[in-house]
């Protein structure tokens, strides 16, 4: 109920268009409950019954046990204001001859299902402006929040199951916001009107129908919510066919590879054999649903109708267009009240969505400004690292092991190691992706935690190992997160990063949109034009993962010679595979087990017979 009640509260900024669709919805259902009473004077009329004497819904030859029961739960006001209008509507209605009478009645029919369904509109058109605008709300503040979350979130998240809670669990979460006004306000309402209706023709009858309608109102809700629930059974055996599609398309090679097809065809038939049996079962309970609601319907209807059509013939206490209306009016009633009986069950299911997506939303950020963080503009001296020790929140292996050094400004450091031995956690700790569990990082002089985390990232230019171009051209893409750069300045870093020219070779030049069909872009290609990015961002600090993924010779020399240039007079952090890039380095660090195991410059590590960093570059750097 408080997820429900937490979902609710997104619909504040949307007061006015709930009020406009909540005075439509009373409109709508007045004239729903006038479009069924406009019946019983048409057929009154047509059946030629003596309107004038007894006028519809004012009975005065009610049997006595009806009139009384009717009088006593109306109080004398209210009842004597019935009677006015009812009196003064016959009075308009019942005057002339009977075409005329006829013809009023068909206008006032006309007008009141032509009104009934103009405010059905708008009060459907402003819901669904309340709650589209509370998905679009949820939607964005969720999106917001994942740019505000650690590193760490997005690691141990599977990215599927992020943007399924993003775009699936929200649009659930929109199914409550509808079943809330629908339910809460127009079928309550649609059921009092037409309750009302009911009554005003005969109490006796209504009080009758009432003790039989729950029964089989009962069973059909029941039926809903079975419905209901294999539907849901049904999505998520969906979800495990598209999870083995997903892993056997992903890893086609090693299927192939290890002759698993046959093995892979029968894990995939055993679920679609589930989804078979699941989905057979459901058509069993939809197709049985329709005929057993319309013969339930008939059931109560024919009781209904025996004993309604007794008060008629027999007792004479109700006209035969009156019970007609009558019987319109209550079979009008059990759509909403079938509503009403799932609205439990709906409310249910959103709230479960809803802790889904408000999960997300309540992750505090452990990475954020210290109150009173300090405003920085520039890199002039050192980084230290000063006894820093990492582990990751989900597990207790200590990844980097009191790591102290000093980097001066425009020095290169080359990290290298064995894979695994924490070369990017270090490099992910200097821009705070994450923050070390013991020790600190010291920017000149200043704890990097106590400097505002904009500040600090303006300062660095990343260039990850994978190249992450966005859906944007390709002068967006290299201006990104720098707003309107001027041409020259897009152009000049371009060609730093030996670029610019196969960038004039693409189908629109710097505007080709990147992804965009037909425009095909090498990895050596991508990891330019995201040099280009850092070397327009021109930061004093850089840090570097150098790919590792292997690229033609031609390529590898542009790459080589643009990384070069990125390098030149900045104060260069990077996880290096390259022999050159590490041929120049200032200051090697080796890495091992999260330890600095040897520091020092290449000639200096390459001569120590038994160091890791010789048998290091003996494996890689051979050739
Ligand atoms: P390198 O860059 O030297 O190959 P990494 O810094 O990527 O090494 O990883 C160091 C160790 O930390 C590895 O054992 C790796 O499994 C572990 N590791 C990396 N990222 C995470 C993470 N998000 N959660 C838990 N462990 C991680």
């Amino acid at each position: 109920m408080k997820t429900y009640l937490r979902i609710l509260s997104y619909v504040k900024p949307y007061k006015k268009h709930l009020a406009a669709s909540i005075m439509c919805t009373i409109i709508f259902a007045l004239l729903n409950g006038a479009s069924i009473y406009l019946t019983i004077p048409l057929l009154s009329t047509l059946f030629q019954e003596d309107q004038k004497s007894k006028p519809a819904g004012t009975e005065q030859v009610e049997s006595n046990i009806d009139d009384s029961i009717s009088q006593s739960i109306l109080p004398d006001w209210a009842q004597s204001a019935i009677d006015n209008v009812s009196d003064s509507v016959n009075d308009f209605l019942f005057e002339g001859s009977d075409n005329e009478i006829l013809l009023k009645i068909c206008i006032l029919i006309l007008l009141a299902f032509l009104g009934k369904n103009l405010f059905g509109y708008l009060q459907a058109y402003f819901l669904a402006y309340v709650e589209q605008g509370v998905i679009k709300d949820i939607r964005n503040q969720a999106y917001n929040h994942l740019h505000k979350l650690p590193m760490s979130f997005f690691k141990g998240e599977k990215t599927g199951n992020l943007i399924s809670r993003i775009t699936n669990d929200v649009t659930v979460v929109q199914a409550s916001v509808s079943a809330v006004f629908l339910n809460l306000i127009r079928e309550p309402l649609t059921i009092i009107v037409f309750l009302g209706i009911a009554i005003s023709i005969s109490f006796k009858l209504t009080l009758f129908s009432l003790v039989i309608l729950p029964f089989s109102i009962g069973i059909i809700v029941w039926i809903g919510l079975k419905l209901r629930k294999q539907s849901a059974l049904l999505q998520a055996k969906m979800s495990d066919i598209t999870t083995v599609l997903h892993e056997t398309i992903t890893g086609v090679k090693i299927v192939k590879a290890f002759g698993m097809e046959s093995y892979e065809n029968k894990k995939f038939a055993d679920q679609t054999k589930k989804f078979f049996r699941l989905i057979l079962k459901m058509v069993r309970i939809r197709n049985a649903a329709s005929p057993i609601t319309e013969f339930l319907s008939v059931i109560v209807g024919v009781i209904i109708i025996y004993y309604g059509g007794q008060l008629v013939l027999t007792e004479q206490s109700i006209k035969a267009s009156e019970f007609l209306g009558f019987l319109f009016a209550i079979f009008q009633l059990m759509p909403p009240i079938k509503e009403l009986g799932t609205l439990n069950n709906r409310i249910q299911e959103s709230s479960a969505a809803g802790d889904r997506i408000f999960e997300i939303l309540d992750i505090h950020p452990s990475i954020k400004d210290v109150p009173n963080a300090k405003s920085i503009n520039d890199f002039n001296d050192k980084i230290e690292f000063n006894k820093l020790s990492f582990h990751y929140s989900d597990s207790d292996e200590t990844i980097l092991d009191d790591i102290n050094f000093t980097a001066y400004k425009g020095q290169i450091i080359a990290l290298v190691g064995s894979s695994g031995a924490g070369k990017t956690t270090l490099s992910d700790m200097i821009p705070r992706f994450y923050d070390p569990t013991e020790g600190e990082i010291l920017l000149d002089g200043i704890n990097i935690k106590n400097i505002k985390l904009t500040d600090l990232r303006k300062l660095m230019g990343i260039v990850t190992q994978e190249t992450v171009l966005f859906n944007e051209s390709v002068r967006q893409n290299i201006a990104y997160g720098l707003g309107d750069f001027p041409e020259e300045k897009i152009i000049e870093a371009s060609k730093a990063a030996n670029a610019h020219n196969f960038i004039l070779e693409l189908p629109n030049g710097y505007d080709t949109v990147i992804g965009e069909k037909g425009t095909k872009i090498s990895g050596g290609q991508r990891q330019r034009i995201s040099i280009a990015r850092a070397i327009l961002k021109n930061p004093p600090i850089m840090i570097l993962d150098e790919a590792t993924s292997a690229l033609d010779n031609e390529s590898e020399v542009l790459v080589q010679e643009a990384i070069e240039r990125l390098m030149s007079d900045r104060t260069t952090f990077v996880v290096a595979h390259r022999l050159s890039t590490i041929r120049n380095a200032d200051r090697i660090l080796v890495l091992e087990k999260g330890k600095i195991v040897q520091d020092g410059k290449h000639d200096e590590l390459l001569n120590d017979d038994k160091g890791i960093y010789r048998r290091l570059y003996e494996l890689q750097f051979r050739d």
